[in-house]
């Protein structure tokens, strides 16, 4: 199986995709892009720096309006021939995601492609059915009445937990409605995108629209993503990421439009009416999914004293479920972590909460004689409270970090403390609790008896709730719409006009 997950050629070279053309930085400096999975080195992209970034925005900016003027039916065909490309190169971009991210291929990386791929035609579906109002007036003569339009460029700023979806999020809703994009991956993760851009470029091409309608330039945020978000040409930012890179984006961005989607620190509540062996089974996937590097993932799992002991047990025995391992194996449901900056947040944080008197119940450190000191074990800790790390912030690692509380009114307190609010979930058999948690939680989402990690992305708005660290915004069919498009309102005095 091994032998199939190489890297095809046309990733060796030229990974800068600017006005339709594939190119290197102007510099010619490049950087490696190295395998969690393996250790070896990939590719080498270009480390692009500000003069990169302007040609792109130039390319962009330059068919602004061509594209915002283009046929809503061309862009919708635009979108189901990407999602038809796609399909065509799924296994692929699956393989080359897995090498680079160190997800479970069969459990995760072709799951993500597919949905990828319908994310294209469902925006072709929104674009398509998209209404606008007439308004009333006064004046009998007046008519008034409104038309939405695309803001302009684009900038998909992106992280590597999932390369290919999570830009496909900004990026299939910018082609439907007209926006130039100008797409920046993840350092870690870029040569996934590079495919998902040559999908989209062959559609272009196929469709003889003029170059620059999509472009995508590597290298770091620190550098390009700054000069990204401060050009002036770009209308709006499409960001997913840490919270405090979104602040540092919003505090670049001046007036220009952003869609932000940040950080998660998820709990899952498990009152003491709760079905303790779906809520543990429920525990499982939201906290090993993609080794727990996910936005809402279950990063702490609240539990009612009264059910304590026998939860943890149920626990255990869920954890053993999860099999770390080679991510190209089909047995392997947890891989290695993405890279080292994560590997040693998780450790500080179990530190921290070692000292301060948790206990490792399984689990705890990176497995030694893996092929990178990547592949950490799915973890419980018991004990944690409130003032660790582990509950105060992400930890974004196989981590089952579990709390007592006592009464729902305490359990709101811890959930909504530490300022996040993406995700949350709750296991009750109480719908008077159900009303009660979904009045008190501060949260864009909540799961009743189900996972944090459920999530219906296509259809279900997905965001940070009001006032909370993990953004603005929601990703999901129109609402994502209302980010990237302006209303235009227009009237006419038909007394005025033949
Ligand atoms: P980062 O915020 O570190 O990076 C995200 C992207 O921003 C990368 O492309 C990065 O480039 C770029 N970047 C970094 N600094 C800047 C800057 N100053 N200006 C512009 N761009 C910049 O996030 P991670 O990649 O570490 O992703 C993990 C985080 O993403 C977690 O907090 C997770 O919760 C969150 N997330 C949120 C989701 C949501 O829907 N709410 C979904 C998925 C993840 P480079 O890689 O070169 O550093």
């Amino acid at each position: 199986m091994a032998e199939k997950f190489t890297i095809p050629d046309e990733l060796k070279d030229k990974g800068n995709l600017i006005g339709g053309t594939w190119t290197n930085a102007g510099s010619g400096k490049t950087f490696d892009v190295k395998s969690p999975v393996t250790g070896e080195v990939l590719s080498s992209v270009p480390l692009c720096d500000s003069s990169d970034v302007d040609k792109a925005v130039k390319a962009a900016r330059k068919v602004r309006d061509f594209f915002k003027d283009t046929p809503v039916l061309t862009r919708v065909d635009l979108c189901n021939r990407i999602h038809d490309n796609i399909l065509e190169r799924m296994e692929i971009i699956a393989q080359v995601q897995t090498m680079e991210q160190g997800k479970p291929y069969i459990a995760e990386s072709i799951p993500d492609i597919e949905e990828t791929a319908l994310l294209f035609k469902d925006f072709a579906e929104d674009i398509v059915r998209l209404e606008t109002t007439v308004f009333p007036v006064k004046d009998p003569n007046k008519r008034a009445f409104s038309v939405k339009e695309g803001v302009g460029v684009t900038a998909a700023i992106t992280p590597w937990n999932f390369p290919v979806i999570i830009p496909t999020e900004i990026i299939a809703p910018c082609m439907a409605c007209g926006n130039p994009v100008v797409f920046k991956p993840a350092s870690t993760t870029p040569l996934s995108g590079i495919l998902l851009a040559r999908c989209i470029q062959d559609a272009l091409d196929d469709m003889d629209l003029p170059k620059g309608i999509f472009n995508l330039i590597t290298g770091p945020g620190s550098t390009i993503g700054v000069d990204l978000v401060k050009h002036p040409d770009i209308a709006c930012i499409g960001f997913v990421g840490e919270t405090v890179t979104g602040e540092n984006i919003c505090s670049n961005a001046g007036i220009k439009r952003t869609l932000m989607e940040l950080g998660g620190n998820g709990p899952q509540i498990v009152c003491e009416d709760a079905n303790l062996e779906e809520a543990a089974a429920a525990a499982g996937l939201g906290c090993y999914l993609l080794a727990g590097q996910v936005c809402c993932a279950t990063e702490r799992l609240l539990v009612h004293r009264k059910v304590h002991d026998e939860f943890v047990s149920l626990m255990l025995k869920e954890t053993e479920k999860w099999k770390l391992g080679d991510p190209r194996k089909e047995e392997t449901t947890v891989g290695p972590l993405n890279n080292e900056p994560t590997a040693l947040k998780v450790e500080a944080h179990l530190k921290d909460a070692r000292e301060k008197g948790a206990k490792i119940l399984c689990g705890g450190e990176r497995e030694g004689s893996r092929p990178t000191d990547l592949y950490f074990s799915p973890t419980v800790i018991d004990g944690v409270t409130r003032d660790m790390l582990l509950n105060k912030e992400e930890t974004f690692g196989p981590v089952a970090p579990i709390i007592t509380f006592d009464s729902d009114e305490e359990a709101v307190e811890i959930a909504n403390e530490t300022g996040y609010g993406l995700q949350m979930a709750v296991f009750t058999g109480s719908l008077k609790k159900c009303f009660f948690y979904t009045q008190k939680l501060r949260t864009g989402t909540i799961v009743f008896n189900d996972s944090t990690n459920f999530w219906e992305d296509l259809y279900v708005p997905f965001g940070g709730g009001g006032g909370t660290k993990s953004g603005h915004g929601r990703i999901a069919t129109h609402y994502t719409l209302d980010s990237l498009m302006y209303l235009k309102s227009v009237s006419i005095d038909i007394a005025k006009v033949k």
